[in-house]
Formats: C-alpha cells, sequence, structure tokens
C-alpha cells in the first residue's frame, strides 16, 4: 500500500452568531481539510483550523509543498513521514516556520489522515487502537459563557446547561473592567451552587500582575481551573502566578509543540494541560505530551472548539485525561459528529479518528 493521491479544501463555515472572548470576536470558522487516498483505495482524513483567517496558508503549505511530498509513501510510516517535512526543501520548517505555528498545523493534518488510514485499514476506531480507557467521556460546555453575553445570559444558559446534564461549564472573563468578571462569575457560582465545576479562561489577555490580583480574588469562588491568564510564551511567569493563587491553571491551546508542555511541567508553571491535536504536530503527539503528562500525575483537558469527534476518541483512551470541552460548531461538517447527552460523549464505534467531513460540507462551504 502507497499513498497515491493528496486533496485539500478549505472551507469557510460561519457561526450562528459572533461570539467573543477577550481577544477575539469570530464569525465564521477557516477548516482545511485533507484527503489522503492510498493505491488500495483507503481515503484517510485529516483536518486544521482557524477562527476566521489564517487556514489558506496552511492549505498553501499542503498544496505548494507538503503533498507531493507523499505520494508513493507508505502511510504506515507515519513518524518518518512527518519529521521529514519539517526539513524538506533545505527550508528547516522546524526552526523558521514551524514548531509554533503553520507548519506544525499542516503536518498535524497530515498525522492525522494517516492515523485515518491505519484505523480504516485496520476496521477500528481510534480509540480501540490506542486502547480504550474509559467507556464514555465526560463533556464540559463553554457555549454558555461568552464575554458578550450579559450577566443575565450567562447565568440562564448555566442554568440551562445543569439542566441538560452538564456537570462542568466553562465562561469567559478578561473584561476591560475586571470587576465586572467577577460579579459575573459570584453570579454563575450562586446560579449552579458549589457541586458544578465552573472553568474560567481569560484566553491569554492579561499581564501577571493583573492575573495575580484577579486570580486571588476569583478564587473566592473556586474556580475549578483558571486558562490561558497570561501570555503563553511567558512560563516563569506561569509558576510564578501558581504560587500566588489557589485555583489551578490550565494552558495549552495556544501551545503547538512538545518541548513547551515539557518546558511547563519542568517549571511547575502549570497544573491541567489542554494539549490540542491540531495546534501540537496531530495524534502522535498528542498522546506524547499526554504520556509525559500521566508521569508527573497532571491531567490533560483537550482543548477543543471543532474537533471533538477526535479529542473524544484520544481522552477515552487515557488514563489522565476524562473530559472534553463542547462546542458545537462543526455538526453539519463532520461525517460524524458527536453531541453529548446527559453530559458525556458515547464513544463510536465506526473505524477511524473522526476527522472525514461530508461531501456536502465542502459543497455549501467550500471556497475557490
Ligand atoms: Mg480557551
Amino acid at each position: 500500500m502507497n499513498i497515491k493521491s493528496v486533496e485539500t479544501f478549505l472551507l469557510r463555515v460561519p457561526l450562528k452568531s459572533d461570539i467573543t472572548d477577550s481577544i477575539n470576536t469570530v464569525s465564521y470558522i477557516g477548516l482545511v481539510s485533507l484527503k489522503i487516498t492510498t493505491s488500495t483505495g483507503i481515503d484517510g482524513w485529516g483536518f486544521n483550523w482557524t477562527t476566521a483567517g489564517g487556514s489558506e496558508f496552511v492549505k498553501q503549505m499542503l498544496d505548494r509543498y507538503f503533498s507531493r511530498e507523499l505520494i508513493g509513501k507508505d502511510p504506515y510510516m507515519r513518524k518518518k513521514i512527518t519529521s521529514d517535512l519539517f526539513f524538506i526543501e533545505n527550508f528547516g520548517w522546524d526552526f523558521r516556520m514551524g514548531r509554533n505555528g503553520l507548519a506544525v498545523m499542516a503536518v498535524s493534518a497530515v498525522d492525522m489522515a494517516l492515523w485515518d488510514i491505519l484505523c480504516k485499514e485496520a476496521q477500528l476506531p481510534l480509540w480501540k487502537v490506542l486502547g480504550g480507557y474509559h467507556d464514555r467521556v465526560e463533556a464540559y460546555d463553554t457555549d454558555g459563557g461568552w464575554l458578550s453575553w450579559s450577566t443575565e445570559n450567562l447565568v440562564k444558559n448555566s442554568k440551562r446547561l445543569v439542566s441538560e446534564g452538564y456537570r462542568s461549564i466553562k465562561m469567559k472573563v478578561g473584561s476591560k473592567n475586571p470587576e465586572d468578571d467577577y460579579e459575573r462569575l459570584k453570579a454563575v457560582r450562586e446560579a449552579v451552587g458549589t457541586s458544578i465545576r465552573v472553568m474560567i479562561d481569560a484566553n491569554t489577555k492579561w499581564d501577571l500582575e493583573t492575573a495575580s490580583y484577579w486570580g486571588r480574588r476569583f478564587d473566592d469562588f473556586d474556580p475549578f481551573w483558571f486558562e490561558e491568564p497570561i501570555n503563553p510564551l511567558d512560563i516563569r511567569g506561569h509558576a510564578e502566578l501558581r504560587k500566588k493563587i489557589k485555583t489551578p491553571i490550565a494552558i495549552g491551546e495556544s501551545i503547538h509543540n512538545k518541548y513547551t508542555f515539557r518546558d511547563y511541567i519542568d517549571q511547575k508553571a502549570a497544573d491541567i494541560l489542554q494539549v490540542d491535536a491540531t495546534k501540537v504536530a496531530g495524534i502522535t503527539e498528542w498522546i506524547e505530551v499526554a504520556n509525559l503528562a500521566e508521569m508527573y500525575n497532571i491531567n490533560v483537558f483537550p482543548h477543543t472548539n471543532i474537533q471533538q469527534p477526535l479529542h473524544v476518541q484520544l481522552v477515552a483512551s487515557s488514563r489522565n485525561a476524562s473530559m472534553v470541552e463542547n462546542v458545537n460548531w462543526l455538526l453539519d461538517v463532520w461525517k460524524d459528529p458527536l453531541i453529548p447527552k446527559n453530559g458525556f460523549f458515547e464513544l463510536t464505534d465506526k473505524p477511524g479518528t473522526g476527522t472525514e467531513i461530508t461531501s456536502e460540507a465542502i459543497d455549501r462551504y467550500g471556497q475557490p
């Protein structure tokens, strides 16, 4: 078996309504989908995505540089193929373009597609290929807590989510006036009670001083974690913040390589790793980070805006992971979308990684 053809698709998928966090207002998702077809007729699907612009560059990287490197290769040589992609054209993508951005996102799509081929050839879902640990996966919801929503709406949606069976919900912080965040968190805590986990997410907005002061104030309401409080490149700053507040610190959705995760662990700078297979170099590197974290007794709760069909399978096969973020933005794009019921995702028995999209989605959202 070898790789016979490679195709890419760029989709622009509008959201039902704009959403806002501390640094972005998002109206659509830019999705790059990659299809690798083998000589035996198996289609392996990978993808990557951005909130709005930038996905076209990932597509260009796949089209102009990576695709031709894949033709004729043995898809079972996944680690060799993806390692080599960082060093084609004598350019050294690894150090000049990759491991922190677009090149690693393109490699991630290739890695996923090669895993999809492996799973489909084995006629098994990814979680079974990796070895199952959980027989279902808890969902936590973020879609009720955007910063653009009024406190009244935030409270209403938090109560609705709890009534739907969620035991964990997340809300955004990072308002211009952090006092507003304090009052919003207080209102949510009072509305849902103490048995529900409430997480807060500043999307990297604050400096260390602001995060330290307000992190201590937020401790009043016992958040389950404080996500991306400051610049994710500032590992030392996170280590300092961790000593100043009680709430556990979660990082990962803006980190694109396993070495940075290692350094966070080394410097005792985070309590929870939110490694995302679309940000690091795919499923392979996600597993490496999760396994490293397990040896340090650190939990992994992967970041997910659209990729829950993939991350649910990865969490299902991990001893130190148990929960996946649910954001139902692309339900009509995935071939096998996952929707939580009573706060849990059920596992699929369909062969593959869960990264295949439908031809209808390509027709509806595809860009020239
Ligand atoms: Mg986040």
